[in-house]
Order: C-alpha cells, then sequence, then structure tokens
C-alpha cells in the first residue's frame, strides 16, 4: 500500500515512517511535487486535517503530482495539546498559541524560526500553568485519508500526560520537552523515539487507521 502524507512537518513525517508497520509506504509532499503551504482556517482538529488531506487530494487530480501512479490514498495529521486546567486550551491553536502573547513582536517581514516558534508556545505554556497544581493534559491526533473513490476515513488517538514544571530534554520537537506521558516520570523529550512511537497520540492515531484500512480491504 502507497500512501501520501499530507505535511511540511518533518518531524511528524519522520515519526510517521518509523511508526507505520511494515508494507504501507508513505509518500513526502516533496516527493509528489506539491511545495504549498496549506492554511489551517478548520474550527477543529477534524477540520483543519480535512483541509489538509483535501489540498492535496486535489492536487493529486491535477495531474501534475509526481509517483502518485499506485497511491491508495492521502492521509493528515492535525494535533492539539488540550491542557485541563485551561479549558482544553491551546487545542486547534496548539501550532500559533504563542501568537497570543503579547509580548511577543517581530520586526516586520520577519519570519521566526520554527525553533523559536517551539521554545515560545512551551515558555506560553509555563507561564500559563504557574502556580497550577493541576497540570492535566492530553495530546490528540486526528487523522484523515481520502482514498481514490473520494471515501473519507477519519480516526483519533489521545495520550494523557501533564505538563513539566520546566523543560526536560532535547529530543523530539514542538511540545515535547514539557509533556510528562501517564506511566513514565521523563518528557517526550528525554525518552527515546521508540518509546515515543510505542505510546504517543500519532501512534495511537495510526494504528486505528491501520485497522480501519485493513478492515477496508
Ligand atoms: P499541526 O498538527 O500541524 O497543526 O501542529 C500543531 C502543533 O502541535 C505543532 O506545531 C507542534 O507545536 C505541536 N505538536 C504536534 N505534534 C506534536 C508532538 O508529537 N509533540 C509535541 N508537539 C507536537
Amino acid at each position: 500500500m502507497r500512501l501520501v502524507f499530507a505535511s511540511n512537518n518533518e518531524h511528524k513525517l519522520s515519526e510517521v515512517r518509523g511508526i507505520m508497520p511494515i508494507g504501507i509506504e508513505v509518500l513526502s509532499l516533496r516527493e509528489i511535487g506539491f511545495d504549498r503551504e496549506i492554511e489551517e482556517t478548520g474550527a477543529t482538529l477534524a477540520e483543519n486535517s480535512l483541509i489538509k488531506a483535501k489540498a492535496v487530494w486535489d492536487y493529486v487530480q491535477t495531474g501534475n503530482a509526481r509517483s502518485v501512479k499506485d497511491i491508495d490514498g492521502i492521509f493528515a495529521d492535525d494535533t492539539g495539546l488540550e491542557i485541563d486546567a485551561l479549558n482544553r486550551e491551546p487545542g486547534v491553536y496548539t501550532a500559533r498559541w504563542y501568537k497570543k502573547e503579547p509580548t511577543i513582536s517581530l520586526p516586520a517581514g520577519k519570519e521566526m524560526k520554527e525553533a523559536d516558534i517551539f521554545a515560545a508556545n512551551r515558555a506560553k505554556a509555563l507561564r500559563e500553568l504557574q502556580g497550577k497544581t493541576d497540570r492535566g493534559a492530553q495530546f490528540r491526533t486526528v487523522i484523515t485519508l481520502i482514498n481514490l473513490k473520494q471515501e473519507i476515513m477519519c480516526v483519533e488517538g489521545v495520550v494523557r500526560g501533564k505538563i513539566a514544571t520546566e523543560e526536560y530534554g532535547e529530543g523530539g520537537f514542538g511540545y515535547d520537552p514539557i509533556f510528562i506521558p501517564e506511566g513514565y516520570n521523563k518528557t517526550f523529550g528525554e525518552l527515546p523515539v521508540k518509546v515515543k512511537n510505542s505510546i504517543s497520540h500519532r501512534a495511537r492515531a495510526l494504528e486505528a487507521l491501520v485497522r480501519e484500512l485493513r478492515i477496508e480491504k
């Protein structure tokens, strides 16, 4: 089976490739020649994952995509961090939560580097939870797949955990250095990738996707 992963996020791509079972090949957007940014304008994770999968599906239909002759579908992942004490915020704003921070200003025309955005998001989470005893949180990943018959499949995966009081570890990406998954006393930033990939929100969503695809066949 060959699937296109509709994401420009290299970290997600590498995790997805590490998690997918043998027999399911994952093509990147670069490999099929898709080089646009997709605007995530949805109100929910499910809407955003559908927007991303649909944008790439449309591109494949134009006939301009490379290496897509034998593909079986296109899937996208949208992920949110949901913090209990903050009413499940940042949720759908997880990627750009730092922008809700009035103290962060950028010189006009200057783009922040990905690592700086991740750091600003983590700093905001730690600030928002300062002095709070309830540090419970979860990551939720929603995956939407569109097959060649334009049938849509939507699955999700959740991992519960808590937000650390400071950053630990350099592994992973995004909020990983401040997220301690349930059953562990280390953050995703400290735990080996193999461990993250066996229990993560993304791993659970992909397991659900693979189950559905096998039932379909
Ligand atoms: P999106 O799913 O592309 O909207 O990404 C949401 C944001 O969530 C990313 O920019 C990261 O900051 C964060 N994120 C997504 N997946 C993970 C993860 O596995 N660990 C930590 N942060 C993540």
